[in-house]
């Protein structure tokens, strides 16, 4: 398993998911150039994905859907209310259409959709099961609700939205009414409350957390990443805490296992 924030915030999402021989985009928000090159960093190209699943229209969600489409012939799952509000996005080749709720199969993985309350036609996090465990993918969220906390339970990796501090948004630039909106429960969720949903979900098999969709001006990913820190310990959790950015990919998770693993093999070769 490899998970990666290709980026994370409110210019541009994209998620790279690995699991059971399957790769796949949640989310493609960078232009397909973009995309490309930050795939370069994991020693990867757009030929190597296998398809992409779309959380809601948001053009930072879903500006490189359809080059990437079209271009690499990748199949696309979306909702079919949010592919109707997406008139723009062209023909896709292997358009998959699905309702918020629904379960689906691709390849050997089992994809579960789950509605937010974000404020998009008809948004959805996903989870991803697989022989390799459960992953679960859960941004601009609105509130959190008991159906996204039943949805996000058991997960070896999840990626959980933390845009803004609260006195940061109150006490930040933003005009009153986005603040409004921000806040709302159609807007995107705070560190507390995605602090409340880790405490919900946090669990000892949960081995990284990623942080999502950091506000650049009404958030620290180093507030963010302190304060699941602590909140992990106290849930006795050991999971890697893995904040994501705009400007560049993050860490991997899993990916050091498997230099590591390169290493050890490479030294039994030379030591041989
Ligand atoms: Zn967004
Ligand atoms: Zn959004």
């Amino acid at each position: 398993m490899r998970v990666c924030l290709l980026a994370s915030g409110s210019r541009g999402n994209s998620t790279l998911v690995e699991a059971d021989d399957s790769r796949l985009l949640i989310d493609a928000g960078l232009s397909g150039k973009e995309t490309e090159r930050r795939l370069a960093h994991l020693g990867l190209c757009c030929d190597d994905l296998d398809a992409i699943l779309v959380t809601h229209e948001h053009h930072d969600h879903v500006g490189g859907i359809g080059p990437l489409a079209r271009r690499h012939q990748l199949p696309v799952y979306i909702d079919s209310i949010t592919c109707s509000a997406l008139p723009r996005l062209g023909k896709i080749p292997q358009l998959h259409e699905f309702n918020a709720g629904d379960s689906f199969s691709f390849r050997n993985l089992l994809i579960s959709s789950f509605s937010t309350t974000h404020d998009a036609v008809n948004p959805v996090g996903f989870t991803i099961e697989s022989q390799e465990g459960k992953i679960g993918y859960a941004t601009d969220l609105g509130m959190p609700t008991r159906l996204i906390a039943e949805s996000l339970r058991q997960c070896r990796v999840l990626i959980l939205e933390a845009n803004h501090d609260e006195q940061m948004l109150l006490n930040g630039t933003y005009p009153w009414a986005l603040k409004q909106r921000i806040r709302s429960r159609h807007g995107h969720l705070s560190n507390m409350e995605a602090h409340r949903l880790l405490n919900e979900v946090g669990w000892p098999g949960l081995e990284a957390l990623f942080l999502a969709h950091l506000s650049d001006e009404n958030n620290c990913s180093n507030l963010v990443s302190t304060l699941f820190h602590q909140a992990l310990q106290q849930k006795g959790c050991r999971a890697e805490v893995i904040v994501g950015c705009q400007a560049m990919i993050s860490v991997c998770f899993g990916s050091e296992t498997a230099a590591v693993l390169q290493e050890n093999s490479h030294k039994k070769v030379t030591e041989l």
